[in-house]
């Protein structure tokens, strides 16, 4: 993968690199490296989440896989056909993504899934990079208002002229940016984000690029 997108050896946010270590040594079996994205490079349809979770995707080295916050992800993108499969297992599953790629804001775990300003902004540049690799039309899906702010950054853009809001479509000139609030547990669990409200989100995503 190119270094400029995703550089498995980053150890730029100290806290973080020194948290991936400590975690490394309690689970020795654990990935503990920058998560990278998964998908084709050159898809239409990009999925920023915030974040690889703990026992998710900073266990497994894929994003959302392996925790909570990847079941109804995954089985959107089959019911809409980016996805192979409806269940992403582990790296090495034979799950293939169509015409879409997934990402997280910050590549590295951070301590209580809370990254800091100053690790959102170190890291925004492989954001940057992959935003720019975009093919025309394309259709980027925020994950939370921090992913969405971390697009917004990454595009040079003011985040006053574009609020964060669940459903809420920004043309951001490159691309769409359409925003959705995070599918973590604690949002499916209180409900602030249901299956059907989720489903809608991306039913969307694929008028627009069918369009
Ligand atoms: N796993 C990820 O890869 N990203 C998230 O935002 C949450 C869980």
């Amino acid at each position: 993968m190119d270094p400029a997108v995703f550089n498995r050896d980053c150890r730029a946010c100290p806290r973080l690199a020194g948290f991936l270590d400590d975690v490394n040594d309690r689970y020795p079996d654990y990935y503990c490296r920058p998560v990278p994205p998964f998908g084709a490079p050159d898809a239409r349809f990009l999925i920023v989440g915030l974040a690889p979770g703990m026992h998710g995707a900073n266990r497994t080295g894929r994003p959302f896989t392996g925790d909570h916050a990847g079941i109804l992800l995954y089985q959107m993108l089959h019911k809409y056909g980016f996805s192979s499969r409806d269940h992403s297992e582990a790296t090495g599953d034979g799950l293939e993504l169509v015409d879409c790629r997934i990402t997280n804001a910050v590549k590295c775990l951070p301590p209580e899934n809370k990254p800091v300003g100053a690790e959102i902004n170190t890291c925004n540049v492989y954001l940057e990079n992959e935003l720019k690799m975009l093919p025309q039309r394309a259709v980027v899906m925020a994950l939370g208002g921090i992913a969405h702010r971390a697009i917004v950054k990454a595009r040079g853009l003011r985040q006053a002229e574009y609020k964060f809001g669940h459903a809420a479509l920004h043309d951001l000139g490159e691309f769409r940016l359409l925003d959705s609030y995070h599918c973590s547990r604690y949002n499916t669990n209180t409900g602030r984000l249901t299956e059907a409200m989720f489903d809608g989100i991306f039913a969307e995503a694929r008028v627009l690029l069918d369009k």
